[in-house]
């Protein structure tokens, strides 16, 4: 299966959406899940890399918990990646046992900290300080029921979008390889539960070259771990596999990495120590897409601006960075069906109020008229995972699709709902 939803394929799905009477008047927007094409983005991880990997999937790329539990039921080798603790509540709610999941993050608190080593989940520390966070709790409470890692930025240079690159000289995670080798080392040979090494080296802007080097780096360092008496069992290589969102610019699939890996870095599938990844995007982008009714088209100045119900609440990325970020628009009819007609340059406006609210600024589609719908491709990871109050409006329905069956995976917000948020009451 193809890893993008098509816009034919979103354009159907919305049809169906719309006759199975998932949209009433209230719906001028919805995302719909494509769940087979989710599954078999996992299944391919799954099967590309060696048996026993744990394919920790990043939580904060889609926190849905229908999708977390079709995700933890379809395969144990699939856990999750949490870098919160309503991230690891999401988690163990979606029947994972600790075993599975894998707590990051780099401004771990003390009680953090000891409720994960007591759960045992893996935990990746961040820094040396983490680490005698852990020796205090390991002295007054035993050793951690589960493993702990040590993140490591692997310095292997920083990719093509900035804000999403964490492995250049500097980064806000881990501790850099060049300036703490010795150090590091070090920590392992005098920690008997410190047997974990983890990277990551960014999100989407990566190339497979860099993230093969990040993994020779890592084997290398467990090589002169274990040489000074430390133990490594488990190499966590990150996410930060990009996903497709051009069909001129196709992105290695998962298979593709397995192979650039077992060619480029073959002691990381032969070593002696239990691999993990940490996949957010390339296993959830392409599996949905977004619809959004067109309120009103205005041309002027030479600018066709199609005024829209999703923006940056929901696709912040590319309107704060629209240099970076890109998502491919279709356009379909109040029906759902695919427009035909010259693809005609148009600005996709969102409709909260500021003027950056644009998540297409330069979309190819055919020409869009007020009722018809806005389908933003490639909408299953860092969209409504980010959903933004700006303007309070409530969150569009999501749909999921299964062998032709349409579920809701979460109702549409009311007002009540966003009331209740500000409130913060129940
Ligand atoms: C964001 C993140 C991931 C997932 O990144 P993708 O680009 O979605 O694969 C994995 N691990 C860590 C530590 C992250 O911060």
């Amino acid at each position: 299966m193809h890893t993008r939803i098509t816009p034919p394929e979103a354009a159907a799905m919305l049809a169906l959406a719309l006759q199975g009477g998932h949209v009433g008047p209230e719906d001028t927007a919805l995302v719909i899940h494509d769940l087979d094409r989710l599954d078999a983005r996992a299944r391919e991880a799954v099967a590309a890399f060696p048996p026993g990997t744990l394919h920790a999937v990043a939580v904060k790329a889609n926190p849905l918990p229908p999708l977390l539990r079709r995700l933890a039921g379809l395969d144990p080798a699939l856990g999750a990646e949490v870098a919160s603790l309503p991230e690891l509540e999401l988690a163990l709610e979606a029947g994972l046992p600790p075993g599975r999941i894998v707590f990051d993050s780099p401004a771990k608190t003390v009680a953090e900290i000891r409720h994960a080593l007591a759960l045992g989940v893996h935990l990746n520390a961040d820094n040396f300080q983490e680490l005698e966070r852990i020796d205090a709790a390991v002295a007054e409470a035993g050793a951690p029921r589960g493993t702990v890692g040590l993140r490591v930025n692997p310095q292997v240079g920083a990719g093509a979008i900035a804000a999403t690159s964490v492995a250049g000289a500097f980064s806000k995670f881990g501790l850099p390889l060049d300036q703490c080798r010795g150090q590091i080392v070090a920590a392992f040979a005098a920690r008997p539960w410190l047997t974990g090494l983890h990277c990551h080296v960014g999100s989407q802007g990566c190339t497979l070259e860099q993230l093969v080097a990040a993994a020779r780096a890592m084997v290398a360092l467990a090589g002169a771990v274990r040489a000074a008496g430390g133990r490594v069992q488990a190499m966590d290589i990150g996410g930060g596999l990009p996903a497709t969102c051009r069909d001129d610019d196709p992105k290695p699939t998962l298979a593709d990495y397995a192979a650039a890996l077992r060619r480029g870095c073959p002691g990381l599938f032969a070593g002696p120590h239990r691999l993990v990844t940490e996949f957010g995007r390339a296993i959830h982008a392409g599996a949905a897409f977004a619809a959004a009714r067109v309120e009103y088209v205005k041309e002027y100045g030479g600018v066709r601006c199609v005024v829209t119900h999703l923006g940056a609440d929901m696709f912040l990325r590319p309107c704060y960075n629209p240099a970076d970020w890109h998502h491919d628009v279709a356009a379909a009819t109040p029906d759902g069906v695919l427009k035909p007609g010259p693809a005609t340059a148009q600005a996709i406006a969102g409709p909260l109020c500021f003027q950056g609210d644009f998540p297409s600024r330069r979309a190819a589609a055919a020409a869009l008229e007020p009722g018809d719908w806005a389908l933003l491709l490639d909408a299953g990871a860092y969209t409504m995972a980010m959903w933004s109050r700006y303007n309070s409006r409530p969150m569009p329905a999501v749909l999921g699709l299964s062998r032709g069956r349409l579920e809701v995976l979460r109702p549409r917000e009311s007002v009540a709902d966003v009331l209740r948020f500000w409130r913060g009451q129940g």
